[in-house]
């Protein structure tokens, strides 16, 4: 094995109450030598929950990186790593649901700060209002559940709150919470969304493993001049050429890498390992 000799044996704090050391921990444990540990006391939710009871207090990686300062205050360690997730519609196509997780880790001794990173379509982020229980139904059926969690909730006007259940797992939990709402609801109408929280959404849990090998693959790039890890991809800049007219397409043709320890900048052409775009990228062939 080759181990990353900064991190070699070293302890890290996993910043979460949410299970994430599952796909975290052996990965980080394989690859680098760093022995996992989850602070039992730990509550992730005073820095924002996916049901908004609590507002996240910044960006997701302002936040990650918060999560993981908290956990080394608590502990006195210095090496910290804290993941955090966001849901929206995807850049590129707006009328589909997205997840980008990102995995950040934090030295304390080398003073490094790393972050991996997925964005995936792959989510069943969803939400819906539902007036009976066979729609209920088809909602839960079309994001996974039972295997992924749920949430039900209504608005109750008398107390100016909403009464919430969250973390639903099973059928007949799901069919009685349904039902007492739906009775209970001021306008018969109940909302059900998907509970986003990593234990209770395996598909999220698979992002979330993903960004961690981001992670992993940017510990493993080191600095050529500092041998820091870290040294990664910071900007694209497009022109690479059609295979067909050899005009500049959109297509990355240069990379800058960069270290963000010592500043060291290095561009390195078709870093993508094609030399040439296809004619359906080039707005001359394919306009
Ligand atoms: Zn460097
Ligand atoms: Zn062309």
């Amino acid at each position: 094995m080759n181990y990353q000799p900064l991190f070699s044996d070293r302890l890290a704090i996993l910043a979460t109450m949410h299970q994430k050391e599952k796909v975290i921990a052996p990965l980080l444990q394989q690859e680098l030598g760093i022995k996992v540990t989850v602070p039992s006391d730990f509550n992730t939710d005073i820095f924002g929950t996916f049901t908004s009871e609590i507002k996240r207090p910044g960006t997701q990686i302002f936040t990650a990186r918060l999560k993981a300062e908290k956990a080394l205050e608590l502990t006195g360690e210095s090496l910290a790593i804290a993941s955090e997730g966001s849901f929206a519609p995807h850049p590129l196509v707006p009328y589909i649901y997205s997840n980008r997780e990102i995995v950040v880790l934090i030295d304390k001794i080398n003073d490094i700060e790393i972050i991996g990173e997925e964005l995936s379509t792959d989510t069943n982020f969803n939400h819906q209002v539902v007036e009976n229980l066979d729609e209920a139904y088809i909602f839960a059926q079309k994001v996974g559940f039972p295997e992924h969690g749920l949430i039900v909730w209504f608005e109750n006007l008398d107390k100016g709150c909403n009464e919430i259940i969250k973390g639903i797992t099973k059928e007949v939990d799901f069919t009685t919470t349904i039902n007492l709402f739906l009775q209970k609801s001021p306008n018969s109408r109940v909302n059900i969304q998907t509970d986003m929280r990593a234990m209770y959404n395996p598909t999220r849990m698979k992002n979330i493993e993903k960004a961690t090998h981001n992670l992993l693959n940017k510990i493993n790039s080191c600095c050529p001049q500092c041998h820091i890890p870290g040294f990664t991809r910071t900007e694209n800049i497009p022109g690479l050429p059609c295979e067909l007219c050899y005009m500049s397409t959109p297509l990355t043709l240069t990379a800058i890498y960069q270290c963000k320890k010592c500043g060291f900048r290095q561009e390195k052409r078709f870093p993508d390992g094609i030399k040439f775009a296809n004619p359906s990228q080039c707005m001359y062939c394919n306009p």
